[in-house]
């Protein structure tokens, strides 16, 4: 998909810089090749989204390519679910792997004989001390670590373990495989890193092929080379292991066709949200919201079904830019986004949330009339709809008050007000139950003031709410969800987020919305004027009986909606 603000002048950042500079010295020969990375262990978060609008953009600018690689040398806590859900959030906004799906553990067998080509080097040597053991001696900050006493171990003997390793002799724990590096090293990332493991589990893609497997930071340098990746983009939590990268690339530079260059950026990080991994598995787990596409949660499942659009997400991430100094961005940066596509896309329809009766006694019993709303008021090619207009209707409660306050200029008794693209209607006398609450507000209308009429110009009112013919309203199910947590901070420093959620984040209610409506598909979105943004959800609408999850409010306050 090609960007939104295509259009617009694309905002330099640092990450353009490097490229440009790169294209002007031939380093490349003028391509670009990026990639997005995921591990399949949970469900991508509006955070990864930033990652995969960077990496296929930055590719789709400078007529490159990027590559879609799992990587998947986690075989406990890796599944084909989340490969799955993956690959639908990046298709969903809008990018297109083409040829270029590749996953880590492709690379085992190449792996695998890259380590055994380091052990040769003496670059590499099998430890046998305990998982314990490595960790008291690999020092701290402030302190150097010491050697293991198998580093001198001689090649010969560090290959046959490690392919007794491989060939599954041992038991878990008992060697591992390290980088020769330097234990007095002020980088702990290069005190003699370990780069396999043995482990006796079943991996979702090579079964029970292998009982060892590769570290992350050994297979993902390498998996960039192997795929002549040009510009490895990753966030700021990596620059430390940036020099592992190039030392092993430099180590395997004769067998290796390219050395990418690692490029650190600032992770996103939204006020109001959590975007661990742990803490979201940890949510969904302990049932505090409905499943991975919860739509309160930030993962992409949950933001495609609140209603966010694959337009907004890339609008906001071009808005934060890129940058190499981590900030926080708050919630409603993403909310204008969303509010201002939604703005300028999503069809206008009426519901009714809170639903008060109001009849019109002048009106005749079982006449019904058309009224005509435009399906977008700046878009008039977008056309009018008809709304049947009856003698019995349903309001909003709030649009009525019996004891208005000053400055309130909707229904109040004696007064009047203009039910949007029909008539003037006067508040004659209301109508209570034994509890003393409004059962329905009796009304005059002057049939003389119809919308679009001569006479509709001729008398003002302050006042213009919509309403729905009781007789043709539709019932539909709205979720009106709200922000998960009441903490811009949920999980900073030693607070457990858990505290921070917000116990009105969704409020499920019956209320009424206008015929048309009927034939919702799922997905589709709307704004249900003056009341917010909404849309279909995907999962719970029945075909005619549409739900409605409440995607975002409108910016407006009920006072700065016009009139029409
Ligand atoms: P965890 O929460 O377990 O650390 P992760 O979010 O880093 O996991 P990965 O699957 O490793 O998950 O992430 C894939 C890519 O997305 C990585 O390149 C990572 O840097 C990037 N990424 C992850 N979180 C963010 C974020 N908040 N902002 C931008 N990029 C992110
Ligand atoms: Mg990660």
């Amino acid at each position: 998909m090609k960007n939104p603000s295509s259009e617009e002048t694309i905002a330099s950042n640092f990450i353009r810089n490097i490229i440009n500079e790169d294209n002007r010295t031939g380093k490349w020969q003028g391509r670009v090749e990026t990639r997005f990375p995921p591990e399949p262990n949970g469900y991508l978060h509006i955070g990864h989204a930033k990652s995969i609008c960077l990496n296929f953009g930055i590719a789709e600018e400078y007529s490159g390519v990027c590559h879609l690689r799992f990587d998947d040398t986690n075989p406990e806590k890796e599944a084909q679910e989340f490969v799955d859900a993956i690959c639908d959030n990046v298709r969903w906004l809008g990018f297109d792997w083409g040829k270029y799906l590749y996953f880590s553990s492709d690379y085992f067998d190449q792996l695998y004989t890259l380590a055994e080509y380091l052990i040769t080097q003496n670059k590499a040597y099998v430890d046998s001390q305990s998982t314990e053991k490595i960790r008291e001696r690999r020092g701290t900050l402030t302190t150097p670590g010491e050697n293991s006493p198998y580093r001198d171990r001689t090649a010969e003997e560090s290959l046959d373990l490690f392919r007794r390793m491989k060939n599954g002799e041992f038991a878990e724990g008992t060697h591992v495989l390290r980088a020769k590096i330097d234990m007095a090293s002020p980088n702990i990332n290069l005190r003699d890193p370990v780069i396999y493991r043995i482990r006796y589990a079943h991996h979702q893609r090579t079964g029970g092929k292998w009982c060892i497997y590769p570290m992350y930071d050994y297979t993902h340098c390498i998996s960039d080379a192997l795929e002549n990746i040009t510009h490895s983009l990753c966030t700021l939590e990596f620059e430390d292991h940036r020099p592992l990268y190039d030392w092993v690339l430099d180590q395997l530079q004769e067998k290796l066709p390219c050395h990418p260059q690692q490029i650190e950026f600032a992770r996103l990080n939204l006020t109001y949200t959590v975007m661990s991994k742990r803490k979201l598995i940890e949510l969904v787990e302990q049932k505090l919201v409905d499943g991975w596409d919860d739509p309160r949660l930030s993962t992409l499942a949950g933001v495609r079904r609140r209603g966010y659009t694959p337009r907004s997400i890339h609008m906001f991430v071009e808005r934060i830019g890129v940058s190499k100094a981590d900030s926080w961005i708050d919630m409603s940066v993403l909310e204008d986004c969303l509010r201002e596509d939604l703005n300028e896309h999503a069809p206008r329809r009426i519901a009714v949330l809170n639903p008060v009766k109001l009849i019109i006694d002048n009106y005749p019993d079982d006449q019904e009339e058309n009224c005509f709303a435009p399906n977008h008021p700046q878009k008039t090619e977008w056309g009018k709809r008809t709304i049947p207009f009856t003698k019995v209707l349903y309001i909003e409660q709030d649009d009525f008050m019996e004891e208005p306050i000053k400055g309130f200029f909707r229904l109040k008794p004696g007064g009047e007000v203009r039910l949007r693209y029909a008539y003037i209607v006067k508040c004659v006398r209301i109508e209570k139950n034994a509890l003393g609450s409004v059962v329905a507000i009796h009304c005059t209308y002057d049939p003389e003031t119809k919308s679009g009429t001569d006479g509709a110009a001729k008398r003002k009112v302050k006042g213009n709410i919509h309403w729905l013919s009781a007789r043709h309203a539709l019932n539909a199910e709205i979720r009106l969800y709200d922000r998960l947590f009441t903490d811009p901070y949920p999980d900073s420093s030693d607070k457990d987020y858990k505290n921070a959620l917000n116990p009105d984040s969704k409020t499920t209610i019956q209320a009424y919305v206008e015929p048309a409506l009927h034939k919702t598909e799922p997905e589709q979105c709307f704004q249900f004027e003056r009341n917010g943004y909404f849309i279909a959800d995907n999962v719970d609408s029945q075909p005619g009986r549409p739900v409605f999850n409440r995607t975002v409010t409108l910016r407006d306050s009920w006072g700065k909606v016009a009139g029409m």
